[in-house]
């Protein structure tokens, strides 16, 4: 096992825009994905607790931005959910513009977790998330999430084809299988935080 440096983070302040965000120092790695992508699940796994994203659930709470503190100087940080079923117009639009505003300006951002669920992988947020990200020059890995609901073939060409399909979107973004039940792709998904968030400073392999 490696050591789980993740494993102390804790709720730190959620807010529905980027303007009462913590101070922009420090290091920090957003996690993005449509409502139900398993977001939760894995931030809950990657940290080893398991109420952590419960945090962001809470009503009121799942159109915020919440940001956990790992140490002084680190946070990962859950953006709202996005997609579900009818969502008004309007609060679409509002999820949006705080999203690319926290993406575009966020000094202190230092990469993009993007999760999709393995059976319905690359939506329209997806692509868009990629596009933002690559034109904010953001890096970006994405973890298909849910790996447990394949056999191995048919998860493996998924990844095959979801990394064909951002090479167009975003061409240094990287893809791994993830499940938070098995649970399989923790330590990978650690080991990119870690690099991102400066715990090491060799690139590891995606
Ligand atoms: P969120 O809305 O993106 O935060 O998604 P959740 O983490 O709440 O997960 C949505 C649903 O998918 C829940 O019913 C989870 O139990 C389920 N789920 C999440 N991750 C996995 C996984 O790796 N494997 C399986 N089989 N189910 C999962």
């Amino acid at each position: 096992m490696m050591k789980n440096r993740y494993q102390s983070t804790s709720f730190q302040l959620g807010t529905p825009n980027a303007r009462q965000a913590p101070p922009d120092i420090g290091l920090e790695v957003a996690f993005a994905g449509r409502s139900n992508s398993g977001k939760s699940s894995a931030l809950n796994v990657i940290t080893n607790q398991k109420t952590l994203a419960r945090t962001s659930k809470t009503p009121g709470r799942t159109q915020h931005i919440n940001f956990f503190s790992v140490d002084d100087t680190r946070r990962l940080v859950d953006l709202p959910g996005y997609g579900y079923a009818k969502v008004p117009k309007e609060v679409k639009a509002r999820w949006q513009r705080a999203i690319t505003q926290y993406l575009e300006t966020r000094r202190s951002l230092r990469g993009v977790i993007l999760l999709m669920d393995i059976r319905h992988p690359m939506k329209d947020f997806d692509r868009q998330v990629l596009v933002w990200c690559h034109a904010a020059g953001l890096s970006l890995h994405v973890l298909l999430t849910k790996a447990d609901k394949l056999k191995r073939g048919p998860a493996k060409a998924v990844l095959f084809e979801v990394r064909r399909e951002i090479a167009e979107l975003h061409p240094l973004a990287t893809v791994q299988l993830f499940s938070a039940l098995t649970p399989h792709g923790a330590d990978e998904a650690r080991a990119i935080l870690d690099h991102w968030l400066e715990f090491t400073t060799v690139a590891p392999c995606a």
